[in-house]
């Protein structure tokens, strides 16, 4: 059953329509990520949630209840941003107790809640201590903290990781899940990296320009993307443009049947994209002359830029220590299955 609706949200600034009939059901419990470049509008659709900014028009409704009107303090939820808004004249409790007090929660149990937070969050002894005296990466914890102390229905997370070093971003996004799924609380998370999108959501909405292009699960996302904006936005991509006739295609010229599952335009030229890791060296189902450009050794993904029909393309495999990789320049074979070709029409 939708827990949190978002329906035919339009928000303009002026002129500038940055939200464009945004609509997005939410189920309770779930973990949704809005992704997109810098400037689609994902803020806006958070802070209309939060009640920050009002709409344009549509509506947003929370178990069932519509909080469209309502200001942020009467509509129960929680929300992190990406800069640390902790309070720097208050300790890591008396931050975390901030909203307790507001609502006049009484002291023993503000101060039970605070040490449930504090344990939930792994911090169990940093009560005392002023936000200066806390890593940036400990910091948003807290931050995560005082808005879950409320016990909000929902928690809106914007960019929370993006100020954070790479190794504490990515060590975070599984604390944060974890936190999550053991309060079951319904939240949508804002961010522009897909890596964190795809990693930490249930599902993923993939923005554009004020427009949800795609909504689906992160593997959904990634496998069949539906746009170009999609397939090209999430992850890396090969594209080659390719010719329809019907009956198949042509790709440099090779023909290419097409299985069931894809479906292409009648007839013409359009787009054809292949993933790194769909593409092998050595022959397969449809096989293409390549030359070997680069070599790119990412650890346990060995990445080879290799020119095939006049494209540069990226081709990864798994490193093994017993197989090298190719010499520059040289001739090879590129193997893949016409299954995972996604064929995009737009
Ligand atoms: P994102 O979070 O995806 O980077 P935002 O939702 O912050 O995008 O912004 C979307 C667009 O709306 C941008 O073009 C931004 O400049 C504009 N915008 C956001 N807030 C305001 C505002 N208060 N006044 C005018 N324009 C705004
Ligand atoms: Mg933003």
């Amino acid at each position: 059953m939708t827990f949190l609706s978002i329906s035919h949200l339009e928000k303009s600034f002026g002129a500038n329509r940055v939200v464009k009939d945004f609509n997005l059901p939410i189920e309770k419990g779930e973990f949704v990520s809005l992704l997109g470049p810098s400037g689609c509008g994902k803020t806006t659709v958070l802070r209309i949630v939060a009640g920050f900014e009002s709409p344009s028009s549509g509506s947003v409704t929370i178990d069932g209840q519509d909080v469209t009107g309502l200001r942020p303090n009467d509509r129960n939820i929680g929300m992190v941003f990406q800069a640390y808004a902790l309070f720097p004249n208050l300790t890591v409790a008396q931050n975390v107790a901030f909203g307790l007090k507001v609502k006049g929660v009484a002291k023993a149990e503000a101060e039970a809640r605070v040490a449930e937070m504090l344990r939930l969050i792994g911090l169990p002894d940093l009560g005392g201590r002023y936000p200066y005296q806390l890593s940036g990466g400990q910091q948003q914890r807290v931050a995560l903290a005082r808005a879950l102390a409320v016990r909000p229905r929902v928690l809106l997370l914007d960019e929370p990781l993006s100020a954070l070093d790479a190794k504490i971003r990515v060590s975070l996004r599984s604390e944060i899940r974890e936190i999550q799924r053991e309060l079951g609380i319904t939240t949508v998370f804002v961010t522009h990296d897909q890596e964190e999108a795809l990693s930490m959501s249930d599902r993923v909405v993939v923005m554009n320009g004020g427009i949800a292009e795609q909504v689906g699960t992160p593997f959904e996302v990634y496998n069949r993307p539906t746009t170009r904006f999609v397939a090209t936005f999430v992850g890396t991509l090969n594209l080659f443009e390719a010719e329809a006739d019907g009956q198949g295609l042509r790709i440099a010229g090779v023909p290419v049947r097409l299985p069931e599952a894809v479906e292409a335009a009648r007839g013409g030229r359009l787009s054809v994209a292949l993933r790194p890791e769909s593409l092998h060296l050595g022959g397969g189902e449809v096989t293409l002359p390549a030359t070997v450009e680069a070599v790119e050794f990412l650890g346990s993904i060995l990445r080879l830029r290799l020119r095939v029909a006049g494209v540069l393309v990226a081709l990864d495999t798994f490193n093994r220590a017993d197989a090298p990789p190719p010499a520059l320049g040289r001739a090879v074979e590129v193997g893949f299955s016409a299954r995972d070709l996604v064929v995009l029409n737009g």
